[in-house]
């Protein structure tokens, strides 16, 4: 099986949200499709062993926010790589209530969709939630979405371990260039906590670090541009 051939399917990347009580919960998903029209449902794929997918289940409304392509990395990573306390995240971001009493995130949203659960499979390691649409709303017509091939492409994101969509990366094939015994200078060093690989030859422009830059020579305060985790952090690819 060529694993690669999955990073030709096409995603967007979403803040899925929601809440028990007074008990909040989000996530970073590419997992969020339209299944039907009439009425307009959507599915999402969570992760059983996500504290969402118990919100999730117990409370049966969920919010999706599809992000835009602008979208600070910082909030990819508070979401989508950080386990922590969900109370705490939340003051980081501009959230509402919507009609199902469930928070909608509006922080780099482009738009957003209410859903009550209507279904729910248990697809093995994740459970398949599907939500018929309430609410959707426009938040700003002219953000682009964010896709997950941008994300990985451009910002050298992938998916975590938990995601319905993680690769290990360690089973696909590295190409030829990168097989060759690399000048230390040119060393690629990756962020343990989001996979992101800093790869010197491209040199990190949402920073202003340009081609060349060994990682030796970034600033002591540059940051993962995916996920903000610090320097000190990340260790050698090879
Ligand atoms: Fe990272």
């Amino acid at each position: 099986m060529n694993l690669e051939a999955f990073y030709k399917m096409s995603y967007g990347i979403y803040m899925i949200a929601s809440c028990d009580g007074d008990e909040l919960s989000a996530y970073i998903a590419n997992t969020a499709f339209q299944v039907t029209a009439t009425p307009p449902k959507l599915a999402i794929s969570c992760h059983k062993d996500n504290h969402s997918a118990g919100v999730i289940e117990r409370s049966g409304v969920f919010t999706v926010s599809a992000l835009e392509k602008d979208t600070d990395a910082g909030l990819i990573g508070l979401f989508g790589y950080k386990s922590g306390n969900e109370k705490q995240k939340f003051q980081r971001v501009n959230y509402i209530t919507g009609v199902t009493g469930a928070p909608v995130i509006l922080t780099h949203a482009a738009a957003y969709f209410e859903c009550r659960v209507v279904d729910q499979f248990d697809v093995g390691t994740h459970y398949l939630f599907i939500g018929e649409v309430v609410e959707a709303v426009l938040n700003g017509e002219d953000k682009d979405p964010l896709t997950y091939a941008w994300y990985r492409e451009e910002l050298q994101g992938y998916a975590p371990e938990r995601a319905p969509t993680y690769i290990d990366r360690s089973k696909i094939a590295k190409p030829a260039e990168d097989r060759e015994a690399p000048e230390t200078t040119d060393e690629r060093y990756i962020c343990p906590i989001c996979a992101y690989v800093y790869d010197p030859l491209k040199g990190d422009v949402s920073q202003d670090i340009p081609p060349g830059t060994p990682f030796e020579d970034l600033p002591a305060d540059w940051i993962c541009p995916v996920c903000a985790a610090a320097k000190s952090m990340f260790i050698p690819e090879n």
